[in-house]
């Protein structure tokens, strides 16, 4: 298993990676479990990122974690992908066998873990609106048709990228899956037979925490439960809203977890200490207020 090899590191690429939280997670997890195994920021630009992954196999690395810009575009450069990334058209972990760089995505059973289990919604038979089509969005969306969802309504700036996501969740799901533009007077509607809101627009995040979905407060009934994948800061003012509504609501910080959760095991083969993880996290997002 990946454990053997000589050198247990792992990391994260991306451009421009910024304060990525992954190293400080990841670290304290193979520290409290005693693994010889450290992860490293690579900000790789795109006209180096071939370059970058032989160094990956020439340093003889376990795997990284993929972030923004590259989560499709690694693809390509790549020898094997898993069944959940192929479908979903996106990777953010790769896995180093003997030189064979693995894709895997765990974005989206990572988001489902936290709806499930910080929350404990019960998917079978609800219907969801995402706001987004982005990649965030196609993990949501293919979560949720996976887990049974009824149906579910796309809503995004650009209708062609929600139409082709739905069309995507529907070659591989049988749930209604509809698009719709990110529209005021839609989303209202569209919000009105949901039990199920999940932002994944970057509406909110820091540091520009002021934005905002094109929702409002008396679209949103006490009996729907509102996701925002946005974990900085901890409560956006669509989650602040939605609380204020009486709604049940589920910030990005869980998602964050098990997707790192879901990587750890694959690099080292041992179950992650979550909770560590998860207190490191909000630690650090704590420092950076
Ligand atoms: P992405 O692939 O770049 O997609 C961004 C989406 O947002 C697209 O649908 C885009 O619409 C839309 N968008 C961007 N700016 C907008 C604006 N000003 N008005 C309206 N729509 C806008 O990004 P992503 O990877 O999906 O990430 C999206 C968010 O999810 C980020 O906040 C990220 O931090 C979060 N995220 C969280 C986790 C977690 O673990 N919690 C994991 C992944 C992502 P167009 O298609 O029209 O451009």
């Amino acid at each position: 298993m990946v454990k053997d090899k000589i050198s247990g590191l792992v990391g994260i690429i991306g451009y421009p990676l910024g304060h990525s939280l992954s190293p400080p997670m990841h670290n304290a997890a193979f520290k409290h479990l005693g693994l010889d195994f450290h992860y490293v920021p690579f900000p790789i630009k795109p006209e180096d990122l071939a370059d970058g992954l032989e160094g990956l196999k020439s340093l003889n690395m376990v795997g990284c974690n993929v972030t923004i810009p590259y989560k499709e575009h690694i693809i390509p450069f790549l020898d094997q992908l898993d069944v959940e990334a192929k479908m979903l058209g996106a990777v953010n972990t790769i896995v180093n066998r003997d030189g064979m760089l693995w894709g895997y995505n765990t974005d989206s059973s990572g988001f489902l873990r936290s709806l499930v289990e910080d929350l404990g919604f019960n998917i079978a038979g609800k219907k969801a609106l995402i706001l987004g089509a982005g990649g965030a969005a196609r993990a949501v969306a293919f979560a949720l048709a996976k887990a049974g969802i009824e149906g579910m309504v796309i809503a995004n700036r650009s209708f062609g990228k929600g139409q082709k996501l739905a069309e995507d969740v529907q070659g591989y799901y049988p749930c209604r899956v509809q698009a719709c533009l990110l529209e005021p007077q839609t989303l209202k509607e569209r919000l009105s037979s949901a039990q199920l809101l999940v932002n994944t627009l970057p509406l909110g995040m820091y540091p520009h925490v002021e934005g905002m979905p094109p929702i409002q407060p008396e679209w949103l009934e006490p009996s729907l439960t509102v996701c925002d994948l946005i974990y900085n800061p901890p409560k956006t003012r669509l989650l602040e809203m939605a609380e204020k509504q009486g709604c049940t609501i589920l910030n990005g910080e869980g998602m964050l977890v098990y997707q790192g959760a879901e990587a750890f095991k694959l690099w080292t083969g041992q179950e992650a200490p979550v909770s560590i993880m998860r207190n490191i996290l909000k630690q650090e997002l704590e420092r950076q207020d």
